[in-house]
């Protein structure tokens, strides 16, 4: 088997996303800058949506919208796409986080989270899918949209009503639109991340008394002893993107350190 000068075996693939398109919602930060900046280093062309765009990794295209605002949406889209020229991959992954149970979060709180993790997820599909069937047309294989889920969909974690409920329909919607747009050949998978260390899980553990010790606390309850890091993550969602990937749609893919599947014994 030989190999190309910048493809060494069991290192990444080289520029093998070259002439595709990809736009990743909340690509400003965490699990979205990382995936956005590897899709850009796989010779993919690559936009970021944004309500705070200023993180968007170098080389992108930085949209400014929050994707609760259907015409934000709609326009940023489009822009983005115009300036593209098309658009092949879409990575859905603006999403904010909740604390508490049922009891705690009042409708409002359910409302404005719901709204952003999931019908910001519905709207940009829906202002993506007409560019992605469009692509799909022309180049069989390379549409796709992925979902950034999590393990709180189908965990029960104590603490997280709301943001469980939110990733769960996360979780379902992918499954629908997989089945809604397989035969237009716009494949639709969702990545499920553990606990994974980005600006997000920083600005929580800063508000413990004691920021290291909660962070070593977080990492020793975790079965590899540590958080999955947001390359790890990116990695995955650019797997789920990529051509390798063309066989595989309606899947959630855990990338959480063997947090959901291990029963591990205690120590
Ligand atoms: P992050 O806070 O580092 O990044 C989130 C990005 O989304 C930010 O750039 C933010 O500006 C953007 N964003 C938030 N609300 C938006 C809105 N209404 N409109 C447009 N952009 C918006 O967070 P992260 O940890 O990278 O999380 C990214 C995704 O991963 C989320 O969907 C989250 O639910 C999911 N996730 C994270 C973890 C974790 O442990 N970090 C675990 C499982 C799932």
């Amino acid at each position: 088997m030989s190999t190309s000068a910048d493809q060494a075996p069991g290192t990444a693939p080289g520029r093998d996303l070259a002439g595709l398109t990809a736009l990743v919602t909340g690509g400003a930060s965490g699990i979205g800058a990382a995936t956005a900046a590897l899709l850009t280093a796989r010779g993919a062309r690559v936009a970021v949506l944004d309500r705070d765009p200023a993180g968007a990794p170098a080389g992108t295209y930085a949209v400014a919208a929050d994707v609760t605002d259907d015409a934000a949406v709609r326009a940023g889209v489009a822009e983005a796409v115009a300036e593209l020229g098309g658009l092949h991959i879409l990575v859905s992954n603006a999403g904010i986080g909740a604390i508490g149970t049922v009891e705690d979060n009042a409708d409002d709180e359910w409302l404005r989270v719901l709204d952003i993790n999931v019908l910001g997820m519905v709207r940009t599909a829906r202002a993506a899918l007409p560019h992605l069937r469009e692509a799909a047309a022309v180049r069989p294989g390379s549409a796709s949209i992925t979902n950034t889920c999590s393990i709180a969909a189908t965990a029960g974690l104590p603490q997280r009503a709301l943001y469980s409920a939110s990733k769960g329909a996360v979780l379902s919607l992918t499954l629908a639109m997989a089945a809604d747009h397989v035969r237009e050949g716009v494949r639709v998978n969702c990545v499920n991340p553990g606990t994974a260390d980005t600006p997000w899980i920083g600005r929580l553990l800063d508000q413990a008394e004691d920021p290291a010790a909660e962070r070593a606390a977080l990492d020793a309850r975790q079965p590899m002893g540590r958080l999955v890091s947001a390359d790890e993550v990116a990695a995955a969602i650019v797997y789920l993107a990529s051509p390798a990937a063309a066989s595989v749609t309606g899947t959630a893919l855990a990338v959480d350190g063997g947090m959901q599947g291990l029963r591990l014994r205690p120590a």
